[in-house]
């Protein structure tokens, strides 16, 4: 009989004891509501926003609703004009490219590698060819490209970047924490990413006037001096009355039960890291199967893992997902014409001009996808690699 795994790819851990009380505390006090605080009370959304900045090294950090919010916010306080072209990855997640859809821009994308990253060279081709100023780069799955190559193209074509750092919150590049790099960085707390606050986000900046309108964007109303992490308020001044409440704040209660897993955060990456490295090897040296090499200066959180089967073709794939499926292995592939569930490419996103990336259909055409949440112990990966190598090989014979 071949071993079966029964764990689920979709069970996060539960939230800590200690984030618990804390939400228990607030719910108790019935102030959810970020500005409603008792005379010196400083609420939790403030605080977690405080503990944020200090964890990344950032000047300002403002929490909201979720990652996805964080990004168009992020966009909307550069302050595009409509129709302004924004590059972006190809291979990244829906809400990407559906931020800058909402901030009133265009996706342009830009060639994925088969290192998973953005293609520096594609970049700056269409950084000439599209006149776009902005880019929001996608660490999508936590694969962080060579970013002083792309900011040193960046800064020469006075591209700003926004960084997408949903997958990468804990990881670093060089030393350099993931979201230090870019003008502004945007994280997600939603269930599926290094912090669970079922949906929620956050984003760091240095610069002020950016902050402040990204604050006021976020529906702080005139309250924004009850923020912790947040610019002077003679940033406030002169942007106060002429930008938008585009309400979208976190509340107190999210805000608590992610204040205590911050504190867990690298003892967490450190485990996803363990987990990531025993399938890493179980898959290394599996005929028709690439593993993807991740380079020496790439401080990775292995949340999840990818692999590429570069010689399968459609209907093999389809067959090696149905043989892991049936022994509990749940793989995602990116290169399903239709999209399913998380996963979907990019000519999925039809709102987006339509775009011929011949080098990101190779590489989806042949990428798979997994999860790998912490209620996987290193004893279930290691059954996991070897449930895929023996299908592989199965599949192939
Ligand atoms: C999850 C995710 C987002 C958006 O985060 P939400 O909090 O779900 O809105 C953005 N980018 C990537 C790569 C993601 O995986």
């Amino acid at each position: 009989m071949s071993k079966r795994f029964t764990g689920s790819f979709t069970q996060q851990e539960p939230i800590p004891d200690d984030a618990i009380e804390a939400a228990l505390r607030v719910l108790r006090s019935g102030r959810l509501h970020r500005y409603n605080v008792e005379q010196d009370e400083v609420a939790e959304a403030a605080l977690l926003e405080q503990e944020f900045a200090d964890l990344t090294g950032a000047r300002y950090c403002l929490a909201v609703a979720s990652g996805g919010y964080a990004l168009t916010c992020a966009l909307r306080a550069l302050l595009p004009q409509p129709g302004d072209k924004v590059l972006t990855n190809a291979f990244t997640l829906a809400p990407v490219p559906g931020a800058i859809a909402a901030a009133g821009c265009v996706p342009v994308f830009v060639e994925v590698t088969d290192a998973l990253v953005i293609d520096l060279e594609h970049l700056e081709a269409m950084i000439a060819q599209s006149g776009a100023k902005i880019l929001m780069l996608s660490h999508m799955r936590g694969h962080i490209c060579d970013m002083d190559r792309l900011m040193a193209i960046c800064d020469s074509a006075n591209v700003i970047v926004i960084e997408d750092c949903a997958h990468t919150m804990g990881g670093h590049w060089a030393g350099v924490v993931s979201g230090r790099h870019g003008r502004v960085a945007c994280y997600s707390t939603q269930t599926y990413k290094h912090l669970n606050s079922g949906e929620g986000g956050l984003m760091i900046s240095d610069d002020a006037d950016l902050m402040a309108r990204a604050t006021i964007l976020s529906g702080s109303y005139m309250l924004y001096e009850r923020h912790l992490a947040s610019p002077p308020s003679s940033a406030f001044d002169g942007i106060r009355l002429e930008t938008p409440n585009c309400s979208g704040r976190m509340d107190n209660l999210r805000a608590a039960i992610l204040r205590p897993q911050l504190r867990k955060l690298a003892d967490q990456c450190a485990a996803w890291n363990a987990r990531y490295h025993v399938v890493e090897d179980g898959l290394r040296n599996v005929p028709g199967l690439k593993v993807i090499e991740r380079p020496e200066a790439e401080d990775f959180v292995g949340s999840s893992f990818q692999f590429l089967l570069p010689d399968f073709g459609p209907d093999a794939i389809a067959g090696l997902m149905a043989r892991c499926l049936a022994r509990g292995v749940e793989l995602k592939w990116f290169g399903g014409a239709e999209p399913t569930a998380f996963t979907s490419r990019y000519t999925s996103w039809q709102y987006a001009p339509a775009q011929s990336l011949p080098q990101t259909d190779r590489v989806l055409d042949g990428l798979m996808d997994m999860r790998l949440p912490l209620t996987f112990s290193v004893v279930d990966c290691a059954l996991i690699a070897s449930i895929i190598r023996e299908e592989v090989l199965a599949e192939r014979s």
